[in-house]
């Protein structure tokens, strides 16, 4: 059994069933899902602004590789193309964190870094994925803190840069 941590994210088009597409098609495997927050793109391109949202999921049948496979499926289905670096897209699904029963996965390859390099220093993941899971931790670098530690330690304008909207996704459960 895998239990991931990921970040998804919109910039272009209908960005709110850009998100919902995953909590759909991801259905029961999905076990906490946060409100939705906009935030202006990251990295110096100029671009529209983001919806992201975090979701913990899991699945007996996945590995962490078969997360990411899964979330790269998710982002073609929802027409992603690869173009300029952090530049705008459809959808963005990242894996944060992913374990294998007790076990946190470490991987430091270019096709699969986990936890994810970054996601310390972004405020559109630490600030969703706390709302999603108030007992998350994160570990950079062999240091173990929990998630809103780490928010703390943002610049208070990157902190700033992340906005909760009145947007929130769906999931088959609270549809009953
Ligand atoms: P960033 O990683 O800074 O958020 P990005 O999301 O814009 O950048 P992409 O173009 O979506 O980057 O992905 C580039 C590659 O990153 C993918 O081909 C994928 O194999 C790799 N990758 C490595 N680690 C992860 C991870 N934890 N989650 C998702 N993709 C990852
Ligand atoms: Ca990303
Ligand atoms: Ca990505």
């Amino acid at each position: 059994m895998t239990r991931v941590v990921l970040s998804i994210g919109s910039n272009v088009g209908d960005r709110l069933a850009r998100l919902q597409s995953v909590v759909d098609a991801l259905g029961d495997a999905v076990r906490a899902v946060s409100p939705i927050y906009e935030t202006e793109a990251w990295g110096g391109v100029e671009q529209g602004a983001f919806l992201n949202a975090v979701l913990v999921a899991d699945d007996p049948n996945l590995d962490c590789f078969a997360w990411l496979r899964r979330g790269q499926e998710l982002e073609q289905a929802a027409d992603r193309v690869r173009g300029q670096r952090w530049g705008p897209r459809t959808l963005d699904v990242d894996i944060i964190t992913c374990h294998d029963g007790d076990t946190e996965i470490r991987s430091a390859t270019a096709e699969l870094t986990l936890p994810h390099p970054y996601a310390h220093l972004r405020a559109f993941v630490l600030t969703p994925w706390l709302a999603a899971d108030p007992e998350a931790t994160l570990t950079v670098a062999d240091t173990m803190r929990p998630v809103s530690l780490w928010l703390e330690e943002l610049d208070p304008a990157e902190r700033a840069s992340v906005r909760l909207t009145g947007l929130t996704l769906h999931t088959e459960r609270a549809a009953g």
